[in-house]
């Protein structure tokens, strides 16, 4: 805009009602956040620089769409941004994604960051599960050291689901058999003593070798020694695959053998289980994104919204370094 016309437009401004001028503050907030939601996600893209459907580094650019750099593939002959392929792309009203992260740092509920941010209950949802979807993939590839494991379990829940196999449980409700059965989510959590945590949905019912081994198997290194309860499960595990075992016999009384006992990775499942319950019971379909979710706390305590910006496109780096 040339000079002239832009005093005439601050001129204008003068004009304004106590109303519009409200609107046009909160307009320019708006664009404002826009612009900066763009060049976060821009920035993203710039660490990575490669087609998303070819891995190609032969791009140039092809013009902005929607304000965002359009880019043309050389070897597939493809357009993207970069937002294409991520869990991101096409999700609209970008203006309003700051906020809606602002409510996720708050670990606010659904309903709570729907109000918060003006966007529809169904939104908030759908954002949700879009922001949390590649935050599971944060993860250490292998634990070190002494590494405890203990399984924890959550009342299986369809909610959100329109097709209930069963009754509908009210909610918050109680299993209707005793002890661990089908009705309940095992959730398996290995944590080292740098504070390297894993955890794994294992399915329905008690944790067997076969979910153990499939889960741990990669994820210990060769000099691991692992510190677990009782439970039958992990001593045939380490006794086939030939990894050290330590047991602390939690059953009978026992917390701690000599240096070795599973309080770490028990108080993370009680803070996981504490956290959760603000949530009023989440379906166990997105059990895997709320751990996602809760780990990204663990290591940050302060969790800013540029951060889970960056891990819902998948650039972890400011998620890891502390
Ligand atoms: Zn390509």
């Amino acid at each position: 805009m040339r000079s002239a016309e832009f005093m005439q437009l601050l001129a204008a401004i003068r004009e304004l009602n106590h109303h519009q001028r409200k609107q046009l503050v909160s307009f320019l907030d708006q664009q404002a956040d826009e612009t900066k939601v763009l060049e976060l996600i821009e920035s993203c893209f710039d660490t990575k620089s490669a087609c998303p459907h070819c891995a190609s580094a032969k791009l140039y650019r092809n013009g902005v769409v929607n304000g965002l750099q359009r880019y043309y593939c050389q070897h597939c002959h493809k357009t993207f941004n970069a937002l294409t392929g991520t869990p991101l792309a096409r999700l609209r009203e970008k203006t309003k994604w700051l906020d809606y992260l602002v409510a996720m740092a708050q670990s606010l509920t659904v309903r709570q960051s729907a109000a918060d941010t003006g966007v529809h209950r169904n939104t908030s949802f759908r954002w949700r599960h879009r922001f949390l979807a590649w935050i599971s993939q944060d993860r250490p590839a292998t634990l070190h050291g002494i590494t405890e494991a203990d399984e924890t379990y959550l009342l299986e829940s369809d909610k959100g689901q329109r097709k209930l196999s069963r009754k509908a449980r009210k909610r918050g409700g109680h299993a209707t058999k005793r002890g661990i059965s089908d009705e309940q989510v095992c959730v398996l959590v290995a944590r080292d003593r740098s504070g390297q945590t894993l955890d794994f949905v294992t399915g329905n019912g008690p944790l067997t070798e076969p979910q153990l081994t499939a889960a741990l198997k990669p994820a210990l290194d060769a000099v691991a020694l692992l510190v677990s309860d009782a439970n039958s499960t992990y001593t045939a595990f380490c006794q086939s695959e030939g990894i050290s075992h330590e047991i602390v016999n939690l059953s009978q009384g026992q917390r701690v053998n000599g240096a070795y006992h599973v309080q770490n990775v028990n108080a993370y499942h009680s803070r996981f289980k504490q956290w959760l319950a603000r949530f009023h019971g989440v379906a166990t379909h997105y059990l895997p994104n709320y751990l996602g979710w809760r780990r990204a706390f663990e290591q940050h305590r302060q969790l800013s919204p540029e951060m889970l910006l960056n891990a819902a496109l998948g650039n972890f780096q400011y998620l890891t370094v502390t």
